[in-house]
């Protein structure tokens, strides 16, 4: 096996991916989005968006079986930046010296077949890659490889423009990596509890800057304990984390989302009139009924519960979410799969 080399401007590559205030913040609905195309796309098993830190590879976005971040000794990723201009493609690893003798070749998850298209900042610095990875070897088309680089592109482009946005501005101002790392649910990386305490009062002050009003979302799987009950806790698993997915696809990039705990989420967002409260929460309540969950064990309908409620930017967060609770309580009620507000 060849370690990767070392990349010629290591330093400031590495300065590129942490300017971009990507690692160590929660999951990414546009990347989640980008790896499941790909995957329906190619057909393989794995599709990751891989960002390679100092030691490390980092997952930011997977789809397909699951697989676990890798030290960059042994990332086929790591590879894969050495040249910007065009991906790695191996089409059978087992046929390739450089990684024949791979510990993810000759073992579990055995990959055989890999293309990764690497990702630019926008300093020209690869920071990662759009990789696809079978356990079959496999060739691309011309086609293929062109569909790959696209997708790639969009990434770049999507990383590029979420770099200026208000909220990683923050993110590189305010919040350390470390600090970050404490405040993510390790299921569904999403923001946890902790994480609303911090950022509650930062949406008041845009809130109350912007004449706004805020609200909140409380999200509850119905009969939740059933799906555990009938599939297991590793499925449930999977099914809080489609729903983090589902919900995260509905919110605009600002909404703050967070799993307060087991198969509870909260929705924080800043609205102009209490009218738009309730389109929001339709929303979501549709996302999660409208089709089943696709999990290891088959379909499983999921429905959820979701009680809301708004007030000025200096309701304090415990008063507003507890009147959203409150309003929760009387949709599952009133027979679930259906949202309360309570207006004032
Ligand atoms: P309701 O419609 O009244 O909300 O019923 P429910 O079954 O959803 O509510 P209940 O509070 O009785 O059960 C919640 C279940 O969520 C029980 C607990 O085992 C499960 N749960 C909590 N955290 C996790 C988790 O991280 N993973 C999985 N798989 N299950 C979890
Ligand atoms: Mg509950
Ligand atoms: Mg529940």
């Amino acid at each position: 096996m060849h370690a990767a080399p070392a990349h010629p401007r290591e330093a400031e590559r590495q300065k590129a991916l942490e300017s971009l205030e990507i690692l160590d913040t929660p999951a990414d609905a546009y990347m989640d989005a980008l790896v499941r195309i790909a995957r329906d796309l190619f057909k393989v098993e794995w599709v990751l968006i891989s960002l390679i830190d100092c030691e490390q590879q980092r997952i930011k976005a997977s789809c397909g079986k699951p697989f676990s971040a890798t030290s960059r000794s042994i990332a086929f990723c790591a590879h894969a930046l050495i040249d910007t201009h065009r991906p790695l493609i191996v089409p059978d690893a087992l046929s390739d010296e450089r990684f024949a003798s791979n510990p993810l070749v000759i073992e579990p998850p055995y990959i055989r077949f890999y293309a990764g298209h690497p990702l630019i900042a926008p300093s020209g610095l690869p920071i990662g890659t759009l990789c696809l990875m079978h356990s079959e070897p496999k060739q691309l088309t011309a086609q293929e490889r062109c569909r790959l680089r696209d997708l790639a592109q969009m990434a770049d482009g999507y990383l590029k423009l979420r770099s200026f946005s208000e909220q990683t501005r923050y993110l590189r101002t305010v919040i350390s990596r470390e600090r970050r790392r404490a405040m993510l649910d390790p299921l569904t990386q999403l923001w946890n509890r902790a994480a609303l305490e911090h950022f509650y009062p930062i949406e008041q002050a845009a809130a109350r800057r912007d004449g706004e009003r805020i609200s909140a979302l409380f999200i509850d799987l119905d009969h939740f304990k059933v799906v555990n009950d009938q599939h297991g806790h590793a499925i449930g698993d999977q099914v809080l984390v489609e729903t983090a997915h589902r919900i995260a696809m509905t919110l605009r990039p600002h909404d703050l989302l967070l799993r307060l705990g087991g198969e509870e989420f909260v929705v924080i967002a800043r609205i102009d009139k209490a009218e738009q409260l309730d389109g929001i929460a339709e929303r979501i309540r549709l996302a999660i009924a409208e089709d089943p969950f696709v999990t290891a064990n088959g379909p499983v309908a999921v429905t959820t519960s979701i009680g809301g409620a708004e007030g000025d930017a200096e309701e304090p967060a415990e008063s507003l979410l507890q009147r959203a609770d409150t309003a929760l309580y009387q949709a599952k009620h009133e027979g679930r799969n259906r949202v309360v507000l309570a207006l004032k």
